[in-house]
């Protein structure tokens, strides 16, 4: 086989430099077919990084990323930082470390457990890694084998789609609502699994206002989960970067406290509290597990940017993190509230929505008939962009809700920006009255709008059939 890369009459197109990832056409892959494995035949694409390109065009307000509001940062603080590390550990930043992370991070990591309520973990059940995500990626890339069964809440956190396609996963939904995963069907699910012979290799739960739905789990679901995973000596893998943006209620505790680390693995992030361009999580296992890890960051990146875990400390040491995190929550509040104000004011009233008491995510699901992906070509047109629901389901469902990120658009471009989407919404929604004759207009608008009530038009999530719903109440 001949390689002929195209470079030559490639150059110039939207690749490097350019803002946009290069398409290779079927001829491209076909031309390197022979050479991926097979691994690479199941590999997915994530719902937001897809999207990356469009949604950073200055004029399109975007509810697609998960990005955390940097531009609140003080920049001198961030200069301090720098400086302190210039003249102190210049040589030290810019050398490589130890695969496990630093010592002085791992401190760092221990004081954002304990300020989460959680216990500390010995150093030595730490491992430091490049931003969470890596963390799940070196869990699954030690556990899985390809066909394995890893159990996901339905939607799950996006980012994960291409992580558990890398590794061949066969993941098994279990569906959230209002309290977070239920725990009821769980059960079920594991009786199913048992029956077939099949054990799944981990429970991956984001407990605390979920990506994408940003609903939490429950404290008598959390005590069953964990009851659950030490009954059938299962593992549970905690992903958690949003428990201390909580704008209102009490926290509560974590598995990894609940459980004390036996049977559950702690995925952590300086990425909401601090900064996502600094790539730094962690994880928290038993030792045997975090020896695999090792091993497989070794093969990784050999070790976690020396410079970014300086920056932590340094940050850690000079400034108050805890100041900046409640100053993010304040800001995140009133955007949420602006968010959710607006859905009730532009949407139409089959429209439903979570009313999320912390994170950075409303999910929103739209009649049955209203494709989101479609909805999105449309709302990019109106240059306002979201992440349809398949993105964050592995068994093809989602396709009629949307994930909308609140934290980084400011109050007027949330309101503006709900404002074309439900504009987009009202145009489908006709478009289905027109064609089966069933409506004639879109919905007339909901008479007050303001403030929402607590607790609203919450939502079991998914939608479930009406069958079912009746089933339930009789
Ligand atoms: N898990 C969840 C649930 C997330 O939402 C994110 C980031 N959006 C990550 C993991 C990865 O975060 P990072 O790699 O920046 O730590």
């Amino acid at each position: 086989m001949t390689i002929d890369d195209g470079r030559s009459r490639d150059r110039g197109g939207p690749g490097e430099g350019g803002s946009m990832p290069r398409r290779s056409t079927s001829r491209d892959i076909e031309r390197y077919g022979a050479l991926f494995a097979q691994r690479t035949r199941g590999m997915k694409s994530s719902a937001m990084r897809d999207m990356m390109a469009i949604t950073q065009r200055p004029e399109v307000i975007s509810f697609a990323g998960g990005l955390p509001d940097t531009s609140a940062f003080p920049a001198q603080t961030f200069a301090a930082i720098a400086q302190g590390i210039a003249a102190e550990s210049c040589a030290r930043a810019l050398q490589y470390g130890p695969t496990d992370g630093l010592a002085e991070v791992k401190e760092c990591i221990r004081e954002v457990m304990a300020a989460d309520g959680s216990p500390m973990p010995d150093p030595e059940d730490v491992l430091v890694t490049t931003g969470g995500q890596q963390g799940l990626d070196l869990i699954t890339k030690a556990l899985v084998d390809p066909g394995d069964v890893v159990i996901a809440e339905a939607p799950t956190y996006p980012g994960a789609v291409p992580t558990f396609c890398a590794y061949q996963t066969d993941v098994v939904h279990v569906d959230v609502d209002s309290d977070g995963m239920r725990i009821d069907l769980l059960e079920e699910t594991l009786e199913r699994l048992e029956a077939e012979g099949r054990r799944p290799k981990f429970i991956y739960t984001i407990p605390n206002f979920q990506n994408p739905s940003g609903v939490t789990l429950s404290l008598p679901r959390r005590k069953r989960l964990v009851e659950v995973a030490r009954e059938r000596e299962l593992l549970v893998l905690e992903d958690n970067p949003y428990s201390l943006l909580r704008f209102e209620g009490e926290s509560l505790p974590s598995l990894y406290s609940l459980d004390g680390g036996r049977y559950v693995m702690y995925l952590g992030t300086f990425s909401k509290i601090f900064s996502p361009g600094i790539r730094l999580g962690w994880v928290v296992a038993p030792p045997p597990i975090l020896e695999k890890l090792n091993l497989g960051k070794q093969g990784a990146d050999l070790c976690t940017s020396t410079l970014s875990q300086l920056m932590v400390h340094a940050y850690f040491r000079q400034a108050r993190w805890r100041d900046y995190v409640a100053a993010s929550v304040e800001l995140y509040r009133e955007r949420r509230d602006a968010m959710l104000a607006a859905l009730e004011e532009f949407f139409p009233p089959e429209a439903e929505w979570t009313r999320p008491a912390g994170g950075l995510f409303i999910w929103c699901t739209l009649p049955d008939y209203i494709d989101t992906t479609d909805l999105l070509a449309r709302a990019l047109r109106e240059n306002v962009a979201f992440v349809p629901g398949e993105g964050a389901y592995l068994d093809g469902r989602g396709r009629s809700s949307m994930r909308l990120n609140f934290s980084v658009s400011n109050e007027d471009e949330i309101r503006e920006g709900i404002r074309r989407i439900g504009k987009v919404i009202d145009e489908q929604v006709a478009l289905y009255g027109t064609l089966t004759g069933r409506r004639a207009e879109a919905a007339p608008r909901r008479e007050e709008p303001a403030e929402p009530e607590q607790g609203a038009r919450v939502v079991p999530l998914p939608r479930r059939d009406a069958a079912e719903q009746r089933a339930e109440r009789s």
